[in-house]
């Protein structure tokens, strides 16, 4: 059983798994299958967060920061959001940032919001592709979009951002799968940088989401191979890739 943790997210709204067993994306420490009484939690200002980390880290913490990479939490709406991440970088930058600022989110995926977001800064893309196959099983209704309407939302990226990297759950895909889809985006130049995590599974119902090919080291190897063959080496951006891991590709 997993309770439902504190730190909800968007996504935590929508039934996932096969018998719509979980909340939240299949694969994740956050997903849950049973509920807890609801408790309080407060919303930290951003003012008060930098405050916060300038009295542990000095005055001079936030100038010498180079990346700030935000996780979606669980805001209203896209609009909201991104009224809330310019909001965060304004005030970042009154402080003295000078950094890369990114978003990790499958939230902000009309060209609109887009294009919004790289107003802010137009560095990265961060887009939490996470699967090829299942994607509503594993992801639910809205992040678990169709890999054309994925495509699409690349695409775009592509032209408004200098780079657009994706999160990659390995193990939940069939290394065919893998292989065609991936040449996909390869072949469009539509992914720079691939963040590629190896599937844990945190509770015996989880285990039930493994692709069937998962069964020791080769498959990993394989899917190593995949994305090599491809050209899509990952690049040393500050971000862990578990898959490549023993090569330092963080
Ligand atoms: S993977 Fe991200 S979007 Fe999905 S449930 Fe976990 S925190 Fe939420």
């Amino acid at each position: 059983m997993r309770l439902n943790p504190l730190n909800a997210c968007a996504n935590m709204k929508y039934k996932t798994g096969n018998n719509n067993q979980f909340r939240g994306c299949a694969f994740c420490q956050r997903m849950y299958d049973a509920k807890r009484c609801e408790e309080a939690v407060g919303i930290t200002r951003i003012e008060d967060i930098i405050s916060d980390i300038q009295l542990n880290m000095g005055k001079d913490s936030i100038e010498k920061t180079k990346k700030v990479i935000v996780l979606s939490g669980s805001p209203k709406s896209d609009l909201d959001y991104i009224a809330y991440l310019k909001n965060m970088h304004v005030n970042l930058k009154s402080h003295g940032f000078r950094g890369e600022f990114s978003v990790v989110t499958s939230l902000i995926n009309s060209e609109k919001m887009i294009e919004e977001l790289s107003y802010i800064d137009n560095s990265v893309f961060d887009f939490t592709l996470e699967c090829f196959d299942r994607r509503e099983e594993l992801l639910g209704p809205e992040k678990g979009k169709s890999l054309e309407e994925v495509i699409k939302i690349l695409r775009y990226a592509k032209m408004k951002f200098e780079m657009v990297r994706i999160n990659y759950i390995v193990g939940l895909d069939s290394l065919e799968s893998m292989g065609k889809n991936f040449q996909l985006l390869a072949e469009e130049n539509l992914v720079d940088d691939v963040v590629a995590n190896v599937l844990s599974t945190y509770s015996p119902q989880m285990k039930g989401i493994k692709n069937e090919e998962v069964n020791g080291p080769e498959y990993i190897y394989r899917a190593r191979e995949i994305l090599l063959d491809l050209g899509l080496k990952p690049r040393r951006t500050g971000v862990k890739k578990h898959l490549f891991l023993d090569e330092d590709f963080s």
